[in-house]
Protein backbone atom coordinates (compact mmCIF):
# COMPACT_ATOMS: atom_id res chain seq x y z
CA UNK A 1 0.00 0.00 0.00
CA UNK A 2 1.59 3.59 -0.52
CA UNK A 3 2.28 5.86 2.22
CA UNK A 4 0.77 9.55 2.33
CA UNK A 5 2.25 11.63 4.97
CA UNK A 6 0.25 15.44 5.68
CA UNK A 7 2.41 17.69 7.55
CA UNK A 8 -0.41 20.24 8.78
CA UNK A 9 -3.33 21.96 11.18
CA UNK A 10 -5.92 20.54 13.16
CA UNK A 11 -9.44 21.41 12.51
CA UNK A 12 -11.36 19.78 15.25
CA UNK A 13 -14.89 19.99 13.15
CA UNK A 14 -12.85 17.54 10.86
CA UNK A 15 -13.53 19.24 7.83
CA UNK A 16 -9.95 21.20 6.62
CA UNK A 17 -6.86 20.64 7.99
CA UNK A 18 -5.87 16.80 9.02
CA UNK A 19 -8.46 15.39 9.29
CA UNK A 20 -9.75 16.35 5.24
CA UNK A 21 -6.18 15.22 5.00
CA UNK A 22 -6.47 11.80 5.89
CA UNK A 23 -10.30 11.29 5.24
CA UNK A 24 -9.00 11.81 1.56
CA UNK A 25 -6.02 9.27 2.12
CA UNK A 26 -8.74 6.81 2.55
CA UNK A 27 -10.49 7.44 -0.18
CA UNK A 28 -8.18 6.89 -2.30
CA UNK A 29 -6.51 3.68 -0.95
CA UNK A 30 -3.61 4.82 0.38
CA UNK A 31 -2.15 4.72 3.77
CA UNK A 32 -2.32 8.25 5.68
CA UNK A 33 -0.07 9.50 8.11
CA UNK A 34 -0.13 13.16 9.93
CA UNK A 35 2.61 15.37 11.43
CA UNK A 36 0.59 17.93 13.29
CA UNK A 37 2.01 21.28 13.28
CA UNK A 38 -0.64 23.18 15.01
CA UNK A 39 -3.72 23.05 16.85
CA UNK A 40 -6.79 24.59 15.67
CA UNK A 41 -10.34 25.50 17.32
CA UNK A 42 -13.05 25.82 14.64
CA UNK A 43 -16.18 24.83 13.26
CA UNK A 44 -18.00 25.92 10.04
CA UNK A 45 -18.46 29.18 11.48
CA UNK A 46 -14.84 30.10 11.77
CA UNK A 47 -11.56 29.75 13.58
CA UNK A 48 -11.63 30.79 17.36
CA UNK A 49 -8.05 29.75 18.49
CA UNK A 50 -5.03 28.39 17.09
CA UNK A 51 -2.03 26.44 19.19
CA UNK A 52 1.31 26.35 17.24
CA UNK A 53 3.43 23.14 18.27
CA UNK A 54 6.60 23.73 18.97
CA UNK A 55 9.39 22.63 16.62
CA UNK A 56 11.01 19.73 18.85
CA UNK A 57 7.50 17.84 18.55
CA UNK A 58 7.56 18.76 14.85
CA UNK A 59 10.85 17.12 14.41
CA UNK A 60 10.15 14.07 16.50
CA UNK A 61 7.06 13.66 14.91
CA UNK A 62 8.64 13.84 11.07
CA UNK A 63 11.74 11.51 12.66
CA UNK A 64 9.32 9.33 14.02
CA UNK A 65 7.68 8.47 10.58
CA UNK A 66 10.75 8.33 8.39
CA UNK A 67 13.44 6.22 10.54
CA UNK A 68 10.37 3.75 10.25
CA UNK A 69 8.02 3.85 7.18
CA UNK A 70 8.84 4.52 3.92
CA UNK A 71 7.08 7.47 2.51
CA UNK A 72 5.34 7.39 -1.21
CA UNK A 73 4.42 11.65 -0.99
CA UNK A 74 3.89 14.22 1.65
CA UNK A 75 1.23 16.83 1.65
CA UNK A 76 2.17 20.08 3.25
CA UNK A 77 -0.28 22.84 4.56
CA UNK A 78 -0.75 25.01 7.52
CA UNK A 79 2.35 25.60 8.64
CA UNK A 80 2.16 29.34 10.73
CA UNK A 81 5.39 30.44 11.72
CA UNK A 82 8.97 30.44 10.54
CA UNK A 83 10.18 28.32 13.15
CA UNK A 84 7.66 25.60 12.18
CA UNK A 85 9.02 26.14 8.41
CA UNK A 86 12.52 25.77 9.57
CA UNK A 87 12.29 22.32 11.11
CA UNK A 88 10.17 20.84 8.14
CA UNK A 89 12.50 22.35 5.48
CA UNK A 90 15.57 21.01 7.60
CA UNK A 91 14.03 17.43 8.38
CA UNK A 92 12.93 17.60 4.26
CA UNK A 93 16.76 18.14 4.01
CA UNK A 94 17.04 15.41 5.60
CA UNK A 95 14.88 12.39 4.77
CA UNK A 96 14.79 14.01 0.90
CA UNK A 97 11.02 12.89 0.53
CA UNK A 98 9.46 12.20 -3.31
CA UNK A 99 6.46 14.07 -4.07
CA UNK A 100 5.90 17.03 -1.65
CA UNK A 101 2.98 18.62 -2.22
CA UNK A 102 3.06 22.28 -0.94
CA UNK A 103 -0.83 24.15 -0.02
CA UNK A 104 0.86 27.68 0.58
CA UNK A 105 -2.30 27.89 3.04
CA UNK A 106 -2.74 31.70 4.07
CA UNK A 107 -6.58 32.84 5.08
CA UNK A 108 -9.07 30.65 6.18
CA UNK A 109 -12.26 31.08 4.37
CA UNK A 110 -13.88 32.63 7.23
CA UNK A 111 -10.69 35.48 7.58
CA UNK A 112 -8.72 33.75 10.06
CA UNK A 113 -4.85 34.35 9.48
CA UNK A 114 -3.26 30.52 9.30
CA UNK A 115 0.38 31.95 8.67
CA UNK A 116 1.92 34.95 10.17
CA UNK A 117 3.01 37.86 8.24
CA UNK A 118 6.14 37.34 8.97
CA UNK A 119 6.27 33.83 8.10
CA UNK A 120 5.77 34.47 3.98
CA UNK A 121 9.29 34.87 3.30
CA UNK A 122 10.09 31.67 5.17
CA UNK A 123 7.47 29.88 3.32
CA UNK A 124 8.66 30.96 -0.18
CA UNK A 125 12.62 30.95 0.10
CA UNK A 126 12.45 27.50 2.27
CA UNK A 127 9.34 25.23 1.47
CA UNK A 128 8.47 26.33 -2.15
CA UNK A 129 11.70 25.84 -3.86
CA UNK A 130 11.76 21.64 -1.85
CA UNK A 131 7.96 21.43 -3.57
CA UNK A 132 6.95 19.03 -6.43
CA UNK A 133 4.08 21.15 -6.81
CA UNK A 134 2.27 24.34 -5.05
CA UNK A 135 -1.04 24.58 -4.85
CA UNK A 136 -1.65 28.43 -4.71
CA UNK A 137 -5.43 29.80 -4.73
CA UNK A 138 -5.49 33.16 -6.75
CA UNK A 139 -5.44 35.48 -3.22
CA UNK A 140 -2.32 33.31 -2.18
CA UNK A 141 -1.14 33.24 -5.17
CA UNK A 142 -1.31 37.72 -5.89
CA UNK A 143 0.40 37.44 -2.22
CA UNK A 144 3.58 35.70 -3.06
CA UNK A 145 4.33 37.50 -6.20
CA UNK A 146 3.43 40.84 -4.00
CA UNK A 147 5.29 39.62 -1.65
CA UNK A 148 8.67 38.71 -3.63
CA UNK A 149 8.27 41.53 -6.29
CA UNK A 150 7.16 44.22 -3.80
CA UNK A 151 4.38 45.37 -6.70
CA UNK A 152 0.36 45.23 -6.65
CA UNK A 153 -0.95 42.86 -8.95
CA UNK A 154 -4.44 41.54 -9.60
CA UNK A 155 -5.41 38.50 -11.33
CA UNK A 156 -8.88 38.52 -12.85
CA UNK A 157 -8.64 36.31 -15.76
CA UNK A 158 -7.01 33.14 -16.73
CA UNK A 159 -4.70 34.73 -19.07
CA UNK A 160 -3.96 36.52 -15.68
CA UNK A 161 -3.88 32.95 -13.75
CA UNK A 162 -1.71 31.47 -16.57
CA UNK A 163 1.18 34.51 -16.22
CA UNK A 164 1.26 34.26 -12.99
CA UNK A 165 1.90 30.73 -12.56
CA UNK A 166 5.15 31.36 -14.46
CA UNK A 167 6.32 34.09 -12.12
CA UNK A 168 5.85 31.86 -9.28
CA UNK A 169 7.40 28.87 -11.21
CA UNK A 170 10.80 31.27 -10.96
CA UNK A 171 10.87 30.48 -7.11
CA UNK A 172 12.02 26.79 -7.26
CA UNK A 173 8.99 24.36 -7.32
CA UNK A 174 8.87 21.72 -10.10
CA UNK A 175 5.07 22.23 -11.04
CA UNK A 176 2.81 25.38 -9.80
CA UNK A 177 -1.22 24.51 -9.66
CA UNK A 178 -3.24 28.21 -9.71
CA UNK A 179 -6.45 27.39 -8.40
CA UNK A 180 -9.14 29.81 -10.18
CA UNK A 181 -12.02 28.76 -7.54
CA UNK A 182 -11.97 32.15 -6.11
CA UNK A 183 -12.69 34.05 -9.57
CA UNK A 184 -16.43 34.11 -11.44
CA UNK A 185 -17.23 31.85 -13.82
CA UNK A 186 -16.41 28.10 -14.89
CA UNK A 187 -13.53 26.66 -12.36
CA UNK A 188 -10.63 26.80 -14.01
CA UNK A 189 -7.14 25.56 -12.68
CA UNK A 190 -3.50 26.53 -14.04
CA UNK A 191 -0.75 24.10 -13.72
CA UNK A 192 2.58 25.35 -15.62
CA UNK A 193 5.76 22.50 -15.53
CA UNK A 194 8.10 25.02 -16.90
CA UNK A 195 7.70 24.06 -20.42
CA UNK A 196 3.48 24.04 -20.66
CA UNK A 197 0.81 25.04 -19.33
CA UNK A 198 -2.63 23.08 -19.34
CA UNK A 199 -6.13 24.49 -17.84
CA UNK A 200 -8.20 22.30 -15.99
CA UNK A 201 -11.98 23.39 -16.43
CA UNK A 202 -15.07 21.73 -14.16
CA UNK A 203 -18.01 23.34 -14.10
CA UNK A 204 -19.24 25.78 -10.81
CA UNK A 205 -20.97 24.08 -8.49
CA UNK A 206 -23.88 26.28 -6.68
CA UNK A 207 -22.89 25.72 -3.08
CA UNK A 208 -22.14 27.56 0.26
CA UNK A 209 -20.45 23.95 1.76
CA UNK A 210 -16.65 24.65 0.46
CA UNK A 211 -15.03 23.90 3.78
CA UNK A 212 -11.76 22.30 3.58
CA UNK A 213 -11.95 22.43 -0.34
CA UNK A 214 -8.05 23.43 -0.98
CA UNK A 215 -7.01 20.92 1.54
CA UNK A 216 -8.71 18.37 0.20
CA UNK A 217 -7.78 18.84 -3.54
CA UNK A 218 -3.83 18.83 -2.47
CA UNK A 219 -4.16 15.93 -0.70
CA UNK A 220 -5.88 14.10 -3.50
CA UNK A 221 -3.04 15.24 -5.69
CA UNK A 222 -0.56 14.09 -3.23
CA UNK A 223 -2.31 10.29 -3.00
CA UNK A 224 -2.30 10.18 -7.08
CA UNK A 225 1.12 10.78 -6.97
CA UNK A 226 2.02 8.38 -4.25
CA UNK A 227 -0.31 6.09 -7.11
CA UNK A 228 2.21 6.36 -9.62
CA UNK A 229 0.77 9.41 -11.83
CA UNK A 230 1.90 12.01 -13.64
CA UNK A 231 1.51 15.77 -11.79
CA UNK A 232 -0.74 16.43 -15.44
CA UNK A 233 -3.12 12.95 -14.77
CA UNK A 234 -2.84 13.36 -10.82
CA UNK A 235 -3.65 17.18 -10.90
CA UNK A 236 -6.74 15.81 -13.36
CA UNK A 237 -7.89 13.40 -10.77
CA UNK A 238 -7.60 15.29 -7.83
CA UNK A 239 -9.51 17.69 -9.84
CA UNK A 240 -12.43 15.20 -10.49
CA UNK A 241 -12.43 14.56 -6.82
CA UNK A 242 -12.65 17.51 -5.55
CA UNK A 243 -15.42 18.42 -7.71
CA UNK A 244 -17.41 15.31 -6.36
CA UNK A 245 -16.65 16.19 -2.80
CA UNK A 246 -18.08 19.66 -3.35
CA UNK A 247 -21.05 18.44 -5.18
CA UNK A 248 -21.54 15.81 -2.31
CA UNK A 249 -20.86 19.00 0.39
CA UNK A 250 -22.38 18.01 3.86
CA UNK A 251 -24.77 20.65 4.81
CA UNK A 252 -23.69 19.87 8.55
CA UNK A 253 -23.20 23.28 11.08
CA UNK A 254 -24.52 26.62 10.71
CA UNK A 255 -21.59 27.79 8.59
CA UNK A 256 -20.14 26.53 5.79
CA UNK A 257 -20.35 22.97 5.67
CA UNK A 258 -17.57 20.65 4.56
CA UNK A 259 -16.79 18.72 0.98
CA UNK A 260 -18.07 14.78 1.51
CA UNK A 261 -15.10 11.68 0.75
CA UNK A 262 -16.30 9.01 -0.86
CA UNK A 263 -14.98 7.32 -3.93
N1 LIG B 1 -7.95 25.04 9.16
C1 LIG B 1 -6.83 24.42 8.82
C2 LIG B 1 -6.08 23.66 9.86
C3 LIG B 1 -6.40 24.49 7.49
O1 LIG B 1 -5.26 23.88 7.12
C4 LIG B 1 -7.15 25.23 6.53
C5 LIG B 1 -6.77 25.34 5.14
O2 LIG B 1 -5.82 24.83 4.65
C6 LIG B 1 -8.29 25.85 6.94
C7 LIG B 1 -8.68 25.74 8.26
C8 LIG B 1 -9.12 26.66 6.03
O3 LIG B 1 -10.08 25.96 5.43
P1 LIG B 1 -11.17 26.71 4.57
O4 LIG B 1 -10.53 27.99 4.09
O5 LIG B 1 -11.47 25.77 3.47
O6 LIG B 1 -12.32 26.96 5.46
Amino acid sequence: MKKVLTIAGSDCSGGAGIQADLKTFSAHGVYGMSVITAITAQNTQGVFDVRDLDEAIIKAQIDAIFTDIQVDAVKIGMVSQPSTIHIIASQIGKYHPVNIVLDPVMISKSGYSLLKPEAKKSLIEELIPRASVITPNVPEAEEIIRTVTSKPIAIKTVEDMEKAAQELYKLGAKNVLLKGGHMSGEAVDVLYDGKDITRFYSERIDTKNTHGTGCTLSSAIASNLALGYSIKEAVNRAKRYITIAIEHALDIGKGVGPTHHFY
